[in-house]
């Protein structure tokens, strides 16, 4: 229901070209809403949107030209959506074959155990990874023409499966019993976590009250978590150790390199000075709203999507990021609690302000689960005093940290 009038509101108003920020906003909102219409198959919705978004783009001086092509080949004749399968049902997977399909199944037991389904001349409208009990199904476009079904474990497992009249039907049939999430142990040593101390160098970041910049206090925490995620067994890496400028690109880009399993970038807030004394710890995960420039940072990163259409690119791609960001917005979360669990066990007073999507540029182009923490308010006195205290910043890396572990414990 919430889906439908979030649908239909956001069609009872077209592009806003009233300012650049309103069309700029506009324009990611009706590109979102492509993506929407295509995956829905409603070409009703998809000419609307893509009418907007053109209307937006012309505005906003964007190149809208791949739109306009497929607002133009938008004719009854496009066939591309009887390749879709159906996906009914996940246990037992349940799924309707699109007509001219060829299916090859096979094992792989080479890291785990591995039952693969290949299916030619296939779409899927969604990418799935659910876990039931200690087996892991993924649904996934592999190539242009092909979906993936894989049924993963460590140990072996056994598959029923039927096709028939276009139908696919797989059951697992014995399960091992699910462990209690909170009691099982974390394999620290083979987590990679990388901690980014935002700014330095010539960045000072923000400068608060009393000349207090940011890219010290976040340095200090930043050490101060790792050597506590280090005695815990995790490998950690920190994007700097000292007091030097890296730009956001390189940022991300060690990330990927050290094929972290987190990215966690620490910073301190600052708020203008017309508004009164905000304070408090806020976190941010990569908001699901996609720029131009993210999308092509990411379309660099994913290269074995490189045969795809443009659009189908963009599909595959806000796929691979939902995933991603509900695992960083579940991060944020547990870390969030343990902070403020930690900073007030001492007594420091700190205001929960919350785990919020934003675009922020050093989330982009990460491939892992990523966060960005707002420690506090280099404006407020309270915060900026505490975010100097090393005690305070001890309580604050114990926190991460063990919000770290509660994430891994709840998703292995
Ligand atoms: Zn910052």
């Amino acid at each position: 229901m919430k889906k439908l009038i979030i649908f239909l509101f956001s069609f009872l108003f077209a592009c806003n070209t009233s300012s650049y920020n309103a069309a700029y906003n506009d324009y990611y909102k009706y590109q979102q809403k492509y993506i929407e219409a295509l995956l829905d198959n409603n070409k009703k919705a998809e000419i609307l949107a893509l009418k907007e978004l053109i209307k937006c783009g012309k505005f906003l001086n964007f190149d809208t030209s791949n739109y306009e092509k497929k607002l133009k080949n938008l004719t009854p004749k496009n066939n591309i959506y009887s390749k879709y399968i159906k996906i009914h049902s996940l246990n037992p997977l349940k799924l309707t074959l699109p007509k001219n399909y060829k299916i090859n199944h096979f094992i792989i037991k080479k890291n785990g155990y591995k039952e693969i389904f290949d299916i030619k001349n296939a779409i899927t409208p969604k990418f799935i990874t659910k876990k039931i009990n200690n087996i892991t199904l993924k649904i996934a476009q592999f190539n242009k023409n092909t979906v993936r079904i894989v049924f993963y474990a460590q140990k072996r497992f056994n598959l029923n499966y039927k096709i028939s009249n276009n139908k696919l039907i797989a059951k697992i049939t014995n399960k091992n019993p699910i462990k209690k999430a909170n009691f099982l142990p974390i394999n620290t040593s083979k987590k990679i976590i990388v901690i980014d101390p935002g700014h330095g160098g010539k960045d000072a970041g923000g400068i608060g009250l009393w000349g207090k910049k940011e890219k010290v206090a976040v340095l200090s925490i930043a050490k101060k978590t790792a050597s506590i995620l280090r005695k815990k067994g995790y490998i950690v890496y920190l994007t700097r150790t000292g007091d030097y400028f890296i730009p956001l690109k390189k940022r991300t880009h060690f990330a990927n390199q050290k094929k972290a399993d987190l990215f966690i970038s620490i910073h301190c807030n600052i708020a203008p000075r017309h508004i009164k004394t905000p304070n408090g710890l806020e976190i941010y995960y990569l908001s699901p709203t996609r720029s131009e420039r993210a999308i092509r940072v990411a379309k660099l990163e994913n290269k074995e999507i490189k045969g795809l259409n443009y659009i189908d690119q963009r599909v595959i791609l806000k796929f691979l990021n939902k995933d991603r960001i509900i695992d960083s917005h579940k991060l944020g979360i547990d870390i969030k609690n343990s902070i403020l669990k930690n900073v007030r066990k001492k007594g420091f007073y700190l205001k929960d302000g919350g785990v919020r999507p934003a675009p922020f540029w050093v989330l982009v182009g990460t491939q892992m689960p990523s966060i960005l923490i707002e420690t506090g308010y280099l404006t407020n006195p309270r915060d900026a005093k505490n975010l100097f205290n090393p005690l305070f910043q001890w309580q604050m890396a114990k926190g991460i940290a063990e919000g770290i572990d509660n994430y891994f414990r709840k998703n292995p």
